[in-house]
């Protein structure tokens, strides 16, 4: 079999095009823009360059959005001082703080910071709390959402499904495994997780209808982990050398996509799988929480 693989791109622009309608609307019914303020420490170059690429969507879209660039010595306090400003600030509906930040802050300290109803990361515990207890009020983090919407618009049946999530990531792996098992659409699938500890894991992956690939170990999921017709989705993006490209290296997913594709039903890609739809998702969350705010939604 080969796997039919799942535009992560053109489904994110579907997504795209539809948060630049809502967002029109809004803006022309209510008077209302949402915002969103993205928090960069230090100068990692990927981070830079997810920041640089939120900050674009949301004037793509139409958004208000405030980048807001620290250098890598700012100490807690004054990022802590900097997210009291923006919980108050009433042109930012969203707030995101760029994981990872440097080791002078701890990122539990800085998610539980921030205002639940401005958090689109869906990173504080409040709104953790939610997905874990099936509350549809919270935030779920866009990733895991990402997940469940490339799911959804390719018409996967989630419900009833074994769905396998490798990793057990408080951005990834766990919120993809509680979304998936909720009594909501989309969901009520049987999951199960595993991560660096678990037996048998081939013949666990094996068992999947679903499997959700998110350790960032560069092509591990091989052809033997992967059940005939499964759909393999596949978080991970990892660097690896290539001295065939100009820049010396290129990004591969979790999966060995070559031999994984020969085998699965239908099979994200990377780049062009997940990526896309994680910024789809966060322009969602702020907008939603902008709605939320000015009681929309
Ligand atoms: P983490 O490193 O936080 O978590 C990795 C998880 O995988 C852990 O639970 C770990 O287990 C498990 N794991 C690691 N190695 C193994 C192994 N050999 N066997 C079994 N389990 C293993 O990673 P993240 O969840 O943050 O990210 C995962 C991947 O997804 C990365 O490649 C990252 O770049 C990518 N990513 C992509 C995003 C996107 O937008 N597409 C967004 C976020 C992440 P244990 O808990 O036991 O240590």
């Amino acid at each position: 079999m080969t796997a039919k693989l799942i535009d992560g791109k053109q489904i994110a622009e579907q997504i795209n095009v539809e948060n630049a309608v809502e967002v029109a609307r809004l803006k022309q019914q209510h008077g209302l823009t949402p915002g969103l303020a993205v928090v960069l420490v230090g100068d990692n170059p990927a981070s830079a360059a997810y920041v640089s690429s939120k900050d674009k969507m949301c004037a793509r879209l139409g958004m208000h959005s405030e980048k807001i660039t620290l250098p890598a010595i700012t100490t807690q306090t004054e990022l802590l001082a900097i997210i009291a400003r923006l919980n108050q600030q009433d042109n930012i509906h969203g707030i995101l703080v760029q994981s990872p930040t440097p080791k002078q802050i701890s990122e539990e300290a800085i998610f539980a910071a921030i205002d639940p109803g401005k958090d689109v990361d869906g990173f504080h515990p409040l709104n953790i709390g939610k997905v874990a207890i099936g509350d549809p009020s919270g935030f779920v983090p866009c990733t895991p959402a990402g997940v469940q919407e490339l799911l959804g618009r390719c018409g996967v049946v989630v419900e009833g499904a074994h769905v396998v999530v490798l990793g057990r990531s408080r951005i990834v792996g766990r919120p993809v495994s509680l979304i998936l098992s909720q009594k909501a659409r989309n969901a009520n699938a049987t999951v199960t997780v595993v991560h660096s500890k678990s037996k048998n894991l081939a013949e666990i992956c094996r068992s999947a209808d679903i499997l959700i690939a998110a350790i960032g170990v560069a092509r591990f999921v091989k052809s033997e982990m992967v059940r005939d017709g499964a759909v393999v989705i596949d978080v991970g993006i990892n660097r690896v050398e290539d001295k065939t490209t100009e820049k010396g290296c290129r990004l591969v997913g979790d999966v060995d996509f070559d031999a994984v594709k020969q085998k699965a039903g239908l099979l994200t890609p990377v780049p062009g799988g997940v990526g896309p739809m994680t910024i789809a998702m966060l322009m969602s969350n702020t907008i939603r929480a902008a709605k939320m705010r000015h009681g929309l939604a």
